[in-house]
């Protein structure tokens, strides 16, 4: 079932590149592998997938520990300042720096663990209510600051776009963190650029990379619908 799922995903990413114009190469796919077992995970590595996405520390933790080590693990989840040192060397890419004092954090654990982190800086381009990523308006002053610190590589932008029905209502957002990404690479900040875009999930990848994205981050396309235990 995964091995089939999988082989639908990259057919819809070899698609939506075409109608683009895309090179195939510039996009990359993640594994959303949250709340599934490592076995599962197992089968997707089986067949290719080399790039996972936890939205929990613990949970990243635990399977960058049982699964093979040519896998990179992308921490794509809200990021607590106290769990920072558990996988500033662990993470390949921090998809979701949305505050000073996260960077802040995560550099003083890069420093010491001597590490260098890639990071992504989470944008709330929606300006959705409910959900974390800094203002467009001050994410290149978030840019700016976080760019400074030592041991920290800002690699682009990243934002989770709202939930909707139908994937085209989400079109002008990712157009929206597209251009945003391109007016901030032309103010050619040090140790800043915005080659990575991570943008589109299940409902809308194949227009999020028609508007740019460089990682799209596929979860229930791949493993099916989560199971969340009841609390
Ligand atoms: C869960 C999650 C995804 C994957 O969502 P699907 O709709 O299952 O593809 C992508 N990005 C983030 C940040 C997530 O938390």
């Amino acid at each position: 079932m995964i091995k089939d799922n999988l082989d639908h995903v990259y057919q819809v990413i070899n698609t939506a590149c075409d109608h683009a114009g895309r090179c195939r190469e510039d996009v990359s796919l993640i594994a959303v592998s949250k709340t599934k077992p490592v076995s599962m995970l197992m089968e997707a590595y089986d067949h290719g997938c080399r790039a996972f996405g936890e939205n929990k520390v613990q949970e990243l933790v635990d399977k960058y520990e049982a699964m093979p080590k040519d896998i990179k693990w992308h921490m794509i989840g809200h990021l607590q300042r106290n769990k920072v040192k558990y996988i500033v060397d662990k993470a390949a890419l921090i998809h979701s720096v949305d505050s000073l004092k996260l960077a802040d954090e995560i550099s003083r654990e890069a420093v010491k663990k001597q590490v260098e982190v890639s990071v992504l800086i989470e944008v709330n381009i929606a300006g959705e209510d409910t959900k974390f990523g800094v203002a467009a308006k001050d994410t290149e002053q978030l840019v700016r600051d976080a760019a400074s610190l030592p041991g920290i590589r800002i690699e682009g932008l990243m934002t989770i776009a709202p939930l909707c029905m139908n994937p085209e209502e989400n079109r002008q957002y990712f157009a929206k963190l597209k251009q945003l990404s391109v007016d901030i690479n032309q103010k050619n900040i040090d140790n800043v650029n915005m080659n990575v875009l991570s943008m589109g999930m299940t409902g809308d990848y194949m227009v999020a990379i028609e508007e740019g994205a460089t990682y799209v981050r596929v979860g229930t396309g791949i493993f099916g619908e989560r199971q969340y235990p009841v609390k």
